[in-house]
């Protein structure tokens, strides 16, 4: 009933508080003596939800008008029940994280990435809109780590990230496409816009006082990277990813810390 008020319980309050505190089945005048801080509740038995050594809830129920008497039982194993749910759908939940997510940085992963072009290319075609792809690579990083230590690397990774994901519109997704290699996929974004977009924010992380990026052989922490969209440059978000790590592959040629739009010439 969304009519119906939530109400709080604190450790140690109230019929479930109680249950809680001492992770004991309560029943009010039998096993619990407390004096309830909550008289709207009408409760009478408490039951927490264990499973191995964690207590996860607990399940209570009102008074009845004819208790049977193996109340206790029941209850018991209702709490049995709601623990292993509990347990479920948390170890599920962490799993899904896992499988999506890069540990390091909290950027979503490879794997994420390419099950989310599949539903950006359709809904891209459906609306007749572009989608185009940032790919880009951290200059001279083995440098930085050769010099500051992997710790002072794996902090850099995360500071980068996050300045990646404050700098972008949250219709994109952005992953850790490998080591030193992000992925930027932008919806309904042409090629000229992505490159906006994209050469702010290598001058953004080009700006940006990274511990130890004075000594980093540019002067600054740097990234290199290539723009391709779909539709106009490749009939295929693969393929625009290999067209970005071409123009990102001739920005790394070209001296670093630039970013290049894909231009049909690399090809002929
Ligand atoms: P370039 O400008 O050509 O990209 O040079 P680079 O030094 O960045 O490229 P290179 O491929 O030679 O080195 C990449 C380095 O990135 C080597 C690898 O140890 C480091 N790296 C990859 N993943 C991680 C990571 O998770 N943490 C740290 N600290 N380093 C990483
Ligand atoms: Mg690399
Ligand atoms: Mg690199």
């Amino acid at each position: 009933n969304p009519e119906e008020k939530e109400v709080s319980y604190a450790l140690g309050d109230g019929l479930i508080g109680r249950a809680a505190q001492d992770n004991m089945t309560k029943v009010k005048g039998q096993t619990d003596k407390g004096q309830d801080q909550h008289p709207e509740s009408h409760l009478w038995m408490a039951v927490p939800i264990n499973f191995k050594d964690r207590m996860l809830g607990v399940i209570a129920i009102g008074n009845l008008k004819e208790p049977v008497g193996n109340e206790n039982t029941l209850m018991k194993m209702i709490a049995d029940i709601a623990a292993v749910a509990l347990i479920n759908r948390e170890v599920l939940g962490e799993a899904r994280q896992e499988a999506t997510t890069d540990p390091l940085t909290g950027l979503h992963n490879r794997r994420y990435f390419f099950n989310m072009t599949h539903k950006f290319v359709e809904k891209a075609i459906a609306e007749s809109s572009p989608v185009s792809i940032f790919l880009f690579d951290i200059d001279n990083f083995k440098h930085f780590n050769d010099n500051n230590g992997h710790g002072e690397g794996d902090k850099l990774l995360k500071e980068l990230s996050r300045l990646i994901l404050e700098s972008t519109r949250k219709s994109s997704v952005v992953a850790r496409y490998g080591g030193e290699e992000f992925i930027v996929m932008l919806p309904g974004i042409f090629k000229e816009d992505a490159y906006v977009y994209a050469d702010r924010l290598r001058k953004i992380i080009a700006e940006h006082p990274f511990p130890h990026s004075e000594k980093q052989p540019l002067g600054c922490v740097s990234i290199s990277g290539g723009v391709a969209s779909f539709p106009n440059d490749a009939d295929s978000i693969q393929k625009a990813i290999t067209l970005a790590d071409k123009a990102l592959y001739q920005a790394k040629s070209e001296g670093r810390n630039r970013v290049l739009q894909h231009q049909t010439q690399y090809f002929s």
